[in-house]
């Protein structure tokens, strides 16, 4: 079975062996105060930092879900008001979360048809954070590097959080539009789930310690304290760490996983346009995402599609929320391999039209 839904998704190929090692060498009983574990976190975060040009003065933290970081921004970044900026059900969802705890927080919904029109936004004065999703895995759109620098110079005075979930480690991102970054590892990363990052600029971590919340198991001023020695408020997924330190090693440069992924997107553009049965959910270049790939068709004929796939030993991303019955999703993350694609372009040949 090969998986193209966008998250959890294909293995990075080295992951069944690591997992072997890992519990073979001992890793997994290793003590997370110990030397041999400070050693892996480090090792980690410096990879991060070296192959997804993470600034040096940005920190990185590990959490164990990008929903953990949606309610750690919201309990230790936002003393009453964040503003919502979103076009589908992540960034909704974001959104309701944190309503719940800062009931005081806004939310603005635009049309995913439409790139996000920046000159018109109007961010209350009082609003603490701004919250985007660069990568709106629910109906595969994107804002674009450009546009998060816009909103950047816009809004110089407020921490600005962005949920980079499906595309961070497969495009390249530009940190310094962000304050707070984050992200789980079981979409580009290619790897199991149980391990976000959360990254933060020296102004969030500065906003967190002003703001002294310490309520929480994982109240960001914990996390700051324990990571001065790579370490975690509690014992934290060795296993998916270790995973993430050797998988980041072998990996080249953001900038050449970057120019593959976007290769590979405007592949498929060309590829679906000449089928009739299925359209892009998605009508404009400009905004679509280039991990995530959402097609839009008759219910009958996604049911069909589906399960012909599965048949095929190809498991396709269901539509998700109000896309749910009448679009497919397909993830173009780092771990499929060209061959991969071809079997999928070679499926899709045969039984659409
Ligand atoms: C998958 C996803 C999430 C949720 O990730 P978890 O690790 O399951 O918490 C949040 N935001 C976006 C954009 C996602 O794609």
């Amino acid at each position: 079975m090969i998986s193209f839904y966008p998250g959890p998704s294909k293995l990075d190929p080295l992951v069944p062996d690591l997992m072997y090692q890992a519990g073979k060498n001992g890793i997994l009983s290793i003590n997370h105060r110990s030397k041999e574990f400070i050693e892996i976190s480090k090792k980690t975060i410096v990879q991060l930092k070296k192959k997804l040009l993470i600034p040096t003065d940005y920190e990185v933290f590990y959490t164990s879900s990008a929903t953990e970081c949606w309610e750690i921004i919201a309990q230790s970044l936002i003393e009453k008001k964040s503003y919502h900026i979103y076009n589908g059900a992540f960034g909704e969802k974001w959104f309701e979360y944190t309503h719940k705890l800062k009931p005081e927080s806004l939310g603005l919904e635009f049309s995913f048809k439409e790139e996000l029109n920046i000159n018109n936004l109007t961010v209350p004065n009082d609003t603490e954070l701004i919250c985007l999703v660069q990568n709106e895995t629910s109906n595969a759109t994107q804002i674009q590097n450009k546009a998060l620098h816009q909103i950047r110079k816009q809004y110089p005075n407020q921490l600005i959080a962005i949920d980079a979930t499906s595309s961070m480690a497969g495009v390249k991102l530009d940190f310094s539009n962000g304050d707070i970054w984050f992200a789980s590892v079981q979409k580009c990363f290619g790897l199991p789930a149980g391990i976000a990052l959360l990254i933060c600029s020296p102004a969030a971590i500065k906003r967190s310690l002003q703001l002294k919340e310490n309520n929480h198991y994982n109240s960001l001023n914990f996390m700051i304290d324990k990571i001065k020695d790579y370490q975690t408020t509690y014992t934290p997924n060795v296993l998916g760490i270790y995973l993430l330190m050797e998988v980041m090693k072998k990996n080249k440069s953001i900038n050449t996983t970057d120019k593959l992924i976007k290769s590979r997107i405007n592949n498929w553009y060309t590829f679906f346009k000449t089928f009739q049965d299925v359209s892009f959910l998605i009508e404009k270049k400009e905004n679509r995402s280039d991990t995530v790939l959402a097609l839009t068709a008759s219910e009958e004929k996604i049911k069909v599609i589906k399960a012909k796939a599965k048949k095929y030993g190809i498991v396709l991303g269901n539509g998700y929320g109000k896309w749910a019955s009448t679009t497919f999703r397909i993830a173009n993350f780092p771990a499929h391999t060209e061959r991969d694609i071809k079997n999928l372009q070679a499926f899709f040949k045969k039984h659409l039209q």
